[in-house]
């Protein structure tokens, strides 16, 4: 016996009650072909035993029985031989990128009694064929495909898989129908779990897996996210190329694989397949899908962002990523939407809806007449408008100040040297309403010079950071505004007309994630920190000021299921004017720049 199958062999022994079980209530329940393959994974080599039943042989050979009804061991023995030679053309495992492992096949030990079996009695005799397949390298994924019977037979084969990866926990076994792929991710780098491991690290585990592959960790499930925002609803699809193609034929000249060409060629037809049978309401509104884009994906894609379609792609693994957008005529406040693109082997699908922080799954069915999805806004959802901000709303400009106070004194002090003077043999003092009229034209007099003439108060850190931080804000939300011309509006309201086109290129640019397939990120925070005043200017009507500082802005982009998060550090210098009673940004010049990373998280769902 090979020594390395030994562990093969250990855990087969241990599924061995199980594999009789199957058979026997098979024997009875089920005349049509059911076979059986234990598969067991190592890092450099598969092997795997496939069960069948000696009725197999009869039915797919057409073997010949004698006058008695009986299959001689000369008919068995030509059974066999072509029956290895069926199933290693038939069951297939193929790599990542959809291409079929080379198999060895081992010649079975079974040997069929000299007289002949009888037909009655097929089905209590099993078969072991023993398959090997050699790997390069331990496999990430591998695809499981049995072709036992064609597709559309009356009466299709089943396979029971159970597949086994050294120094895994043990598996399930699952039902493989034919010409139907059964996918399997498999790590080799985590640490094996047993049952001596912890809760936590058994959930650390699977955490990691799911963030590996991006919460899409189902490679035969059909997958939908709805966007809710402001400005669109975004539909995206991804379906298993396997699942479309029962539904929508596509052309492909290679009978295992759609070439980039065919790829191309066929992404507008799967894009008006989808916006014709997934019909939406908004607001009570038909809106028209508008295709954004189609593209195919092999295993090795984990995120569906990046354009694609420059590859060959397996129909056995291959997936399909479909996006769809709808305009809003307004804010969303209801969606509809109605599911008529079920296949053969999709009979239901779950629907996420992501509409803010709100996130939920709905579950629609060609079963039961649940192909209606509805969808109302739990809030009234609407932009805050933008607000300018007033030189003369500011406190210190309000507030009595030391110069207010010294002006008032210097008045005071005027009116009572130029009484003295004028009036010099007086000795009278004089009347209190002579000293109330006096002492308000003082302060008068004394608020003018504070607030018109001398300005000379050296602003503070914190009344500047009053004023620059609603700006700076601003400026990013500016860019929430659905249209350029609104973002260009709303930044007009904290932005000098000069300065207008350099911030709209530079925020622009800086939420443009090129690696994100350019999308635009949402910016969830900005903060401010570190601001000094380098410099007040004294004007008579219009003060200004330079400013320095630090801020921090945290953007995300959303798609596929998870979140993108980008944190970006800037530093740079401002000047501050007060233009037409308010106050704008005049000059921004970025000092220093760096990235604080970026993260991605995988969004939960409310179930
Ligand atoms: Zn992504």
């Amino acid at each position: 016996m090979n020594s390395r199958l030994v562990g093969f062999f250990i855990w087969r022994a241990l599924c061995g009650a199980l594999a009789l079980a199957v058979a026997t209530r098979s024997s009875y329940a089920h005349p049509v072909s059911i076979s059986r393959a234990l598969v067991y994974v190592r890092p450099d080599e598969i092997t795997a035993e496939i069960e069948v039943f000696l009725e197999d042989l009869y039915l797919f050979h057409t073997l010949r029985t004698d006058s008695r009804d009986y299959l001689s061991a000369t008919e068995i023995g030509r059974g066999i031989q072509l029956h290895r030679q069926f199933i290693a053309e038939r069951f297939q495992i193929l790599d990542i990128d959809g291409r079929p492992l080379v198999s060895k096949l081992d010649s079975t030990t079974w040997q069929p009694p000299a007289s002949g079996v009888p037909l009655a009695e097929l089905m209590d005799h099993q078969l072991t064929f023993s398959l090997r397949f050699d790997l390069d390298e331990a496999p990430e994924f591998l695809t499981f495909v049995q072709k036992f019977t064609d597709g559309g037979a009356v009466l299709p084969s089943e396979m029971t898989l159970h597949v086994q990866q050294e120094q895994q926990p043990e598996s399930e076994p699952v039902a493989l129908r034919p010409h139907e792929p059964y996918i399997l991710r498999l790590r080799w780098d985590g640490p094996p779990l047993s049952m001596g491991d912890g809760r936590e690290q058994q959930v650390a585990w699977l955490v990691k897996a799911k963030q590996e592959t991006l919460g899409i960790s189902s490679y035969s499930s059909t997958y939908s996210f709805l966007y809710v925002e402001n400005r669109q609803v975004r539909h995206e699809i991804l379906i298993p190329l396997q699942t479309l193609l029962l539904d929508l034929p596509i052309e492909h000249e290679h009978r295992d694989f759609l070439s980039p060409e065919e790829q191309r060629g066929a992404a507008a037809v799967v894009g008006d397949y989808f916006a014709k049978g997934l019909p939406v309401r908004i607001n009570g509104a038909t809106v028209e899908a508008k295709f954004e884009k189609c593209d195919f994906f092999g295993l090795a894609t984990k995120d569906f962002a990046r354009d694609a379609n420059d590859r060959d792609v397996s129909l056995a693994n291959g997936r399909v990523g479909v996006i769809l957008s709808y305009r809003c005529p307004a804010f969303p406040e209801t969606v509809s939407m109605s599911w008529n693109r079920f296949t053969e082997s999709m009979w239901a699908v779950d629907v996420v809806i992501l509409a803010g922080d709100r996130i939920e799954k709905r579950t629609l069915s060609r079963v039961g007449n649940r192909q209606q999805l509805e969808w109302e806004s739990p809030l009234p959802h609407r932009v805050v408008p933008f607000s300018p901000l007033r030189a003369n709303d500011l406190p210190q400009s309000l507030s009595l100040s030391w110069t207010a106070i010294l002006g008032f004194d210097i008045a005071i002090l005027i009116w009572l040297v130029g009484w003295r003077i004028l009036r010099p043999r007086l000795t009278k003092s004089p009347s209190t309403p002579a000293v109330f009229a006096a002492a308000v034209v003082a302060l008068v007099v004394g608020w003018f010079a504070h607030s018109r003439i001398w300005q000379s108060d050296p602003i503070s850190t914190a009344e500047a950071a009053q004023i620059f931080a609603p700006l700076h804000r601003n400026v990013y939300r500016a860019f929430e505004c659905p249209t350029d011309g609104e973002v260009y509006d709303a930044l007009a309201l904290c932005v000098d007309g000069e300065l207008l086109e350099h911030v709209y290129r530079q925020i622009h640019q800086s939420l443009d994630m090129q690696d994100q397939g350019g999308a635009i990120a949402h910016v969830t925070s900005v903060d401010v920190s570190d601001g000094t005043v380098q410099q007040t200017v004294h004007a008579r009507s219009e003060p200004s000021f330079y400013y320095v500082c630090q801020w921090d802005v945290a953007g995300n982009i959303e798609h596929w299921g998870h979140l993108h998060e980008r944190r970006q550090r800037y530093v740079a210098s401002f000047r501050l004017n007060v233009i037409n009673g308010y106050w704008r940004i005049t000059h921004w010049d970025v000092l220093d720049e760096q990235p604080l990373g970026t993260t991605v998280t995988v969004r939960e769902f409310s179930r």
